[in-house]
């Protein structure tokens, strides 16, 4: 296929744009490289003849329906976002700008370029609107999200986010234009911009820094590695029935508190020597390890690391939680399972490894980023 990829230079996106040119489609990554894009991302690939990219942002309808026209695409996998919702709270103008108009003006020039195409090519294409679990609101104690439970977002991103799904459906209800919508949860792996909670962890471990918990750390979320949301998106847009949502998740909830100890424990065994002597005065007194009432799994071969004196946890620090923070989120992930056969490949204790080890091994990557602006401080406090 010819795959039109926006927000090819983020977190997931550049997983996406290297698993679809692993797979022989041919890939445009249209991206606007904000902060949060990245070419660094991508340079193993960068020189592959089935890979362009192309400096666009989605806010600029001329430049999207040039990129549209121009790459004659057999498929738009839309994933260009604003996505951190700490920044939603200090910023929400520009996640209104690129989640809700961004997302209108690519629909807009998808649409005339789907009524451009013959009959047999138009029946083909797909436009894969890729979102959030957000859009849903908060859960209680239990209970599932599933395509059908009502949207209730709180935060300025899950609304602009909520808002950009419902465009995404009434371009297919009212023009015919063949979308998908995919509502997914948290995903975790490499590439992930060190402003969300397991780069910060891992980073704040390294640096011997107090490691941020919002709240009590008990929110509650599904956590999925990103190549298997990568693999589902493609699925879904292969195989999945325009018109249709699928939800994707990791069946994988963890509290905050108890992931970020199974990443320090983690980084006890694999960087037992990392600076462990937060500057004074900074660490809050740390409340410990909270009752486990949603055990991680042991990670097995795991060495002595986790309570012991020099262990990473002992840099946790409990602040002031996020306002408006939902509690829990958790997938119903059985109709993709059911119609396209998808299922995570990743394990919990494979896939968080594999992620701790990535940031280890990929220290210029990281640097290269907080030698910039972004110093890893606390956002969105209103
Ligand atoms: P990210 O912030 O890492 O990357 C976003 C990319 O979009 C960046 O490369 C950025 O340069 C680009 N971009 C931003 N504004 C743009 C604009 N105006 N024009 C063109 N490009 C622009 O985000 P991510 O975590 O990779 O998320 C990708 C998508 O998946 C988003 O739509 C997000 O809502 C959704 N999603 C993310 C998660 C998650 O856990 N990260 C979970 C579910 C859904």
């Amino acid at each position: 296929m010819r795959i039109l990829i926006t927000g090819g230079a983020g977190f997931i996106g550049s997983n996406l744009v290297r698993l679809a040119l692993a797979e022989g489609h041919h890939v445009l990554n249209v991206d606007a490289l904000t902060y949060a894009g990245n070419l660094a991302s991508l340079t193993d690939v960068a020189s592959d003849p089935r890979y362009q990219f192309a400096q666009v942002d989605i806010t600029d309808a001329t430049a999207v329906g040039e990129a549209v026209s121009g790459f004659q695409p057999d498929a738009v996998m839309h994933l260009a976002a604003e996505s951190h919702v700490d920044r939603s709270i200090d910023g929400p103008g520009q996640f209104i700008q690129t989640n809700v108009i961004g997302t209108f003006h690519l629909l807009q020039a998808s649409l005339e370029y789907h009524r451009s195409l013959p009959a047999e090519r138009a029946a083909r294409f797909r436009f894969l609107h890729v979102s959030t679990d957000e859009v849903y609101g908060s859960l209680g104690e239990t209970g599932l999200f599933t395509e059908t439970t009502p949207y209730d977002p709180h935060s300025p991103y899950s609304a602009s986010k909520a808002s950009s799904d419902h465009l995404a459906r009434a371009w297919q209800d009212t023009y015919g234009l063949p979308v998908l919508v995919t509502n997914c949860s948290n995903n975790y792996g490499p590439y992930q911009f060190p402003e969300k909670l397991i780069p910060v962890v891992i980073l704040k471990c390294l640096r011997g820094e107090p490691i941020p918990v919002y709240g009590k750390g008990e929110n509650i979320r599904d956590w999925l590695y990103v190549e298997d949301h990568c693999r589902a998106l493609l699925s879904v847009v292969q195989r999945g029935t325009p018109g249709e949502t699928y939800n994707i998740g990791g069946n994988n909830e963890q509290r905050n508190i108890d992931l970020v100890h199974l990443i320090c424990d983690l980084m006890d065994e694999l960087r037992p020597h990392s600076e462990l002597h937060p500057p004074s005065g900074r660490v809050e007194q740390s409340e410990g390890r909270a009752p486990q009432h949603n055990s991680p799994r042991p990670v097995s071969g795991r060495g002595a690391g986790g309570e012991g004196p020099t262990a990473h946890s002992s840099l946790i620090t409990f602040v002031t939680d996020r306002p408006g923070h939902d509690l829990r989120y958790a997938i119903d992930a059985s109709k993709i399972k059911r119609e396209l056969g998808w299922e995570p490949q990743e394990n919990f204790e494979s896939g968080f490894c594999k992620t701790v080890q990535w940031y280890l091994d990929n220290e210029a990557w990281w640097q290269a980023i907080l030698s910039g602006d972004y110093q890893l401080d606390r956002l969105g406090q209103n």
